[in-house]
């Protein structure tokens, strides 16, 4: 029999060697490595005093004392030296009931119920795929229905994996030169992910590789390559070519995709069905400020990074800090003679003082050798952001002052990233003034921090503008109150135009309708995936599936391509040519989204500028749901919710 992967690779390390890989790792994690190593009866000894006292965001250590920390380093010396002797062997499978112990121990709380199946399938301790589907339909039917997808970013990816697992034929088209998406895109200093990453990866493809606890774009990129390599996708892709048209043929259910080269070929594929995965943060967003044309030196958007350029020495103003911007100014502002940054709305932010770490040789020690630590780490970092965040961006009607907080949870997330900030700038009040947001905490993308944002803005070459832009002259970017501020590069980290969903092409369903024309200003899809009178038409990372507070995009993304490989099944099983959901379970859908979101800090009048918001203030590209909700929904698709043709 295979050992499971999740087992951990056996080790002969000296008594020396793993109490030094223990003092890097996360206590609670370890704990609980030690259940599965010695026996679920640990957990009626020892760990019944031994227990994490809370948890934090992306706490690698646990919250324990120092002395309980020690304490617990030294049973589990003890208890890997013996696994160790007695040859590594793969653990029992832990029951059920002892798992849920396992897990209730490690978040100090009773997780629900309802949240149990999901949290044991996104850890896979079976050493399983959890995510597979199990078709009914026949593979050889399966063989003779072509898809296309689009885009071969990380949910595009994802898709292929999924096509081939099931024996779909299938072609991916990408219009970049290779795979990754944003991570393809986003080459900017500074560039890293947000969301750890040892919870950042597929759920069937975690690695212990990982260099830094949220890795640099480069690493990801090759994340994204080696998965892609691994399973063979790669000879399935088109790079350097981008779809132009997708067009339903009621006559023979077929799409025709028209797409066109980068040296300007055009060729069209047959496909019963398309899988849109074009992301919603890709075609950036420049606004228009007069003059702008007139700037005579390099200007280049942050997803469109011209590496030719040298900043060293040169000032450069900076337009924009959000997400992107609050990594790019900490990353350039060493080398360059000035930089200003030109932030319109300051940003909330929390401290995560691992954000810029590395991985030590001893974490990386007990994700490769000690038995499901990596999956305990896993859901250690899954559960913070598994819903509890929803809460705190949630209205309160009766709270009073609703323009610094929307409730009594949310007013605590402003006091605690208050006391952030104002902990690294001190007593200067015009820099207090500047930094400390005016609108309530979580209202747009809250960012991780580990206090180099502010650090930068302290240094004597950063100026933090956040006096309006008046307009832009060849050598400088003038604000509203006539201050000239002298510029040699300008960097445009202005964002994306996120809602133009799918905008990248034209897609037209029965009868020939245009999904734009369709959507007009009410972009959407029920659950985020399909949309009626275009069928056999699926999205990934569609209208209303952005998260703002918590879980990750690949974990919605797995969500999403479950419950479309489910509807490919029960197409092809029932020999039908078409799907599309049924209007009035769109039009329900709509509302409910509408509903919801509308009791939500983002659609809130107080956040005045955001990406959220639609030009009139309406929220379309987030989901307003429960992750465990999404996740039960997309399970399997009810045959109930769709016309079949
Ligand atoms: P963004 O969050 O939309 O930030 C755009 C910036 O440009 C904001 O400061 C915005 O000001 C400013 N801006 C836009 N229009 C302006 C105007 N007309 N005048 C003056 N300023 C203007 O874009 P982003 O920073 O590229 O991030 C977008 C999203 O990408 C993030 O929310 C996140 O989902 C993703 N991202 C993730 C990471 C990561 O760490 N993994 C990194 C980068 C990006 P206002 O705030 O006033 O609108």
């Amino acid at each position: 029999m295979t050992r499971n992967p999740h087992a951990g690779t056996p080790f002969t390390d000296s008594d020396a060697e793993i109490a030094a890989a223990l003092e890097d790792v996360s206590v609670p994690a370890l704990l609980l490595s030690c259940v599965h190593m010695a026996g679920p009866e640990l957990l009626d000894g020892p760990l019944a005093t031994l227990r994490p006292a809370g948890l934090f965001l992306n706490e690698v250590q646990g919250y324990m004392s120092e002395e309980d920390k020690a304490a617990a380093r030294a049973l589990a010396l003890d208890v890997i030296r013996d696994y160790r002797d007695r040859g590594c062997p793969e653990p029992a499978p832990v029951d059920a009931a002892q798992l849920k112990r396992m897990m209730d121990w490690l978040v100090c709380e009773d997780v629900p119920g309802e949240y149990v199946p999901m949290l044991l399938e996104e850890m896979e301790l079976t050493g399983r795929d959890e995510r597979g589907t199990e078709f009914t339909s026949a593979a050889a039917d399966r063989a003779k229905f072509p898809v296309v997808v689009i885009g071969c970013g990380m949910s595009g990816l994802l898709a292929a994996i999924r096509l081939q697992q099931a024996g779909i034929p299938f072609t991916v088209i990408e219009k970049n030169a290779g795979v990754g998406g944003t991570w393809w895109e986003n080459t900017y200093p500074g560039a890293r992910v947000d969301v750890g990453n040892h919870f950042y990866c597929y759920s069937f493809e975690p690695t212990d590789h990982w260099t830094e606890f949220f890795a640099r774009q480069p690493e990801l990129q090759g994340y994204f390559q080696g998965v892609l390599d691994k399973y063979g996708i790669g000879e399935h892709v088109r790079f350097g070519t981008r779809v132009t048209a997708a067009t339903w043929n009621d006559d023979d259910a077929t799409w025709s995709v028209a797409v066109e080269s980068a040296d300007g070929i055009t060729d069209t594929l047959t496909a019963r069905a398309v899988i849109a995965a074009v992301g919603q943060l890709n075609a950036p967003y420049i606004p228009e400020f007069a003059g702008a044309q007139s700037f005579s030196g390099p200007a280049f958007h942050s997803a469109r990074w011209d590496h030719d350029v040298q900043l060293t020495g040169k000032d450069v103003a900076m337009i924009g800090a959000g997400a992107s911007g609050f990594q790019i100014a900490p990353a350039i502002a060493e080398d360059v003679k000035s930089l200003t940054v030109f932030q319109r709305t300051a940003q909330w932010m929390f401290p995560n003082p691992n954000y810029h770490e590395a991985v030590g040789p001893g974490v990386r020690w007990a994700l490769r050798h000690l038995p499901f630590y990596a999956r305990w780490y896993r859901f250690l970092l899954f559960w913070p952001g598994c819903d509890k965040g929803l809460a705190a961006a949630i209205v309160d009607p009766e709270w009073p002052d609703q323009q610094t907080a929307v409730s009594e949870a949310n007013d605590l997330a402003r006091m605690m990233f208050t006391q952030w900030i104002t902990s690294q700038v001190g007593d200067d009040a015009d820099l207090q003034a500047k930094v400390i947001p005016d609108y309530p905490a979580t209202g747009k993308r809250t960012l991780q921090d580990n206090g180099s944002w502010l650090q930068t803005l302290t240094r004597d070459n950063v100026d933090l503008v956040r006096t309006p832009i008046d307009h832009i002259e060849p050598d400088a970017v003038v604000t509203a109150d006539g201050v000239r501020h002298h510029a040699d590069v300008l960097v445009y980290a202005t964002g994306f135009r996120v809602n133009d969903m799918v905008s990248s092409l034209k897609v037209f369903g029965r009868n020939g309708i245009e999904l734009h024309d369709q959507w007009g200003d009410r972009p959407a899809a029920y659950l985020g995936i399909t949309v009626p009178n275009f069928p056999n038409f699926f999205m990934l990372y569609g209208p209303g599936t952005n998260l703002a507070s918590g879980g990750s995009l690949i974990f919605h993304s797995e969500c999403e391509v479950r419950y479309i490989m489910g509807c490919l099944d029960l197409l092809i099983a029932a020999d039908k040519a078409g799907m599309e959901p049924r209007q009035d379970r769109y039009d329900d859908w709509y509302r409910r989204c509408q509903a919801e979101l509308s009791t939500t800090v983002w659609a809130h009048p107080s956040v005045k500028h955001s990406f959220y918001k639609n030009a009139d203030g309406v929220v379309h590209s987030l989901s307003p749901w429960r992750l465990v909700d999404f996740w039960t929904w997309t399970r399997t698709p009810d045959p109930d919710d769709f016309i079949f043709s």
